[in-house]
């Protein structure tokens, strides 16, 4: 089933890009697997897949010390300060960075391993008040801080956009997104190590993609509905 669902995912991905005129190559699918045991995990690695999202910081360390080693693990949940120590030097990429004291947590445990730490900003783009990140207004002034700090590497931006039956909706919510990157980049170029947008999900990434995502997170696409209860 998952292998069957990531040729549907690809064909997808393929299309999207071919309508927005970009290389397939441009866009890293990323296999979100929270909930999901390490069967089904080895299955989409099988089938190639080696960009993985995990959104706790205990089953992502769980995940990464029984899997194989040249996973990418990437971190887009909530965190806490007081678990960074636990996903620096694991996660490739921490897509969840929205405050000033939390990058600076990461700067520090990144410091303690000698590595740099590479982090996206997420961003509430749509302004939901049950959602995570920064606003969209303050955006620039939070990146102009966290560039600051020598052992992160601000690599880009995030979004969780609304959930949608008509991905449509969440166009508007992408190109905010875009305009937002290519105005931050444009100002701050020569701190910023990379252009990384980051979003996309299963309702919704074809029209990301279409409109400028270089990272889509697909969970129930590739591994099906999750189950929280067990
Ligand atoms: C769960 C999750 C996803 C994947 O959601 P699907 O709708 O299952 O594709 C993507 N991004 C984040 C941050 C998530 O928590």
């Amino acid at each position: 089933m998952i292998r069957e669902n990531l040729k549907e995912v690809e064909k997808n991905i393929c299309r999207a890009c071919e309508k927005a005129g970009r290389d397939r190559s441009e866009v890293t699918l990323i296999a979100v697997s929270k909930t999901k045991p390490v069967e089904d995990i080895m299955e989409a690695y099988e089938a190639g897949i080696r960009d993985f999202g995990e959104n706790k910081v205990q089953e992502l360390s769980e995940k990464y010390e029984k899997l194989p080693k040249d996973i990418r693990w990437h971190m887009i949940g909530h965190l806490q300060r007081n678990k960074v120590k636990n996903v620096v030097g694991k996660a490739v990429l921490i897509h969840s960075v929205d405050s000033l004291e939390l990058a600076r947590e990461i700067n520090r445990q990144a410091e303690k391993q000698n590595i740099r730490a590479d982090i996206l900003l997420e961003v509430n783009i749509a302004n939901e008040e049950t959602k995570f990140g920064v606003g969209y207004d303050n955006v620039s002034e939070l990146a102009k801080s966290i560039i600051e700090l020598p052992y992160v590497n601000v690599k880009g931006l995030m979004c969780i956009a609304p959930y949608v039956v008509d991905s449509e909706q969440n166009r508007k919510f992408f190109k905010k997104m875009l305009k937002l990157d290519v105005d931050i980049m444009s100002k701050l170029c020569n701190n910023i190590h990379g252009d990384v947008m980051s979003m996309g999900m299963t309702c919704d990434y074809g029209v990301a993609i279409e409109e400028g995502a270089t990272m889509v997170r697909v969970g129930t696409g590739i591994f099906g509905e999750r189950d929280y209860s067990i």
